[in-house]
């Protein structure tokens, strides 16, 4: 039997991390009658630490994404569960929740968030899509700049920084970018990667509105 080794940091497993994590999905009963969100999320071999590490960071995207993009048919069956967990009087959910009860188009594009969250969820997405594609974990020195192009950061610096990155990325031609195999729950999340690139170029949706663009900060092309 192989010994299963954690996606991020290469130590011993004791359990699975999901790609995305669950926590950023409704649960079924909350999502009923539509289609499960949960359904089909990919899993990887981690470590306690990389399991747990930033549950609260997810919690917290977990209530950004339902106040920003529950515009469309997944978004839109958050809410529920968005309103239960205001009720239960976490600050930030509680928050987010009166902004969208209040006028839910005025806080799409106009919330100030804070990305270094986003970020250490979306690093272990990185490297649990890595782990899921290769079957190695991504090398610890590897590091990404990730684009989020529907948030407004909370960092006046970081705008024109993702301009810079975005308008890199519009030079690369749409054949080169192809479809992440193996995410079979296309409502809930999807990846494409850039070929020829190591380590990858990633785009990311989370229910077909939310994106996140990861850049590797050096890369070399694969012959
Ligand atoms: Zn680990």
């Amino acid at each position: 039997m192989t010994q299963k080794t954690c996606y991020y940091c290469g130590a011993a497993a004791s359990s699975v991390e999901h790609v995305p994590p669950k926590a950023i999905f409704p649960e079924s009963k909350d999502a009923a009658p539509l289609v499960d969100l949960r359904k089909n999320l990919v899993t990887v071999p981690s470590c306690t630490l990389h399991n747990e590490s930033v549950s609260k960071d997810d919690e917290y995207v977990a209530g950004v994404l339902w106040s920003t993009h529950g515009n469309n048919e997944a978004g839109q069956v958050q809410i529920k569960k968005l309103q239960r967990m205001a009720s239960n009087g976490r600050g930030l959910v509680k928050l987010l929740a009166q902004n969208y009860q209040r006028d839910p188009n005025s806080v799409l594009g106009t919330l100030r968030v804070d990305v270094s969250r986003f970020i250490s969820v979306f690093e272990k997405v990185i490297r649990g899509v890595y782990f899921h594609s290769t079957k190695t974990a991504l090398p610890s020195h590897a590091s990404y700049n990730i684009v989020f192009p529907t948030l407004k950061s909370d960092d006046p610096d970081l705008q024109p920084v993702w301009a810079t990155l975005l308008s890199s990325m519009a030079q690369i031609p749409e054949d080169k970018w192809k479809l992440v195999d193996g995410f079979e729950n296309p409502l809930a999340f999807t990846v494409e990667q850039v070929i020829d690139i190591e380590p990858p170029i990633y785009y990311f949706a989370i229910y077909d509105s939310f994106e996140a663009i990861a850049i590797p900060r050096s890369f070399t092309l694969k012959p």
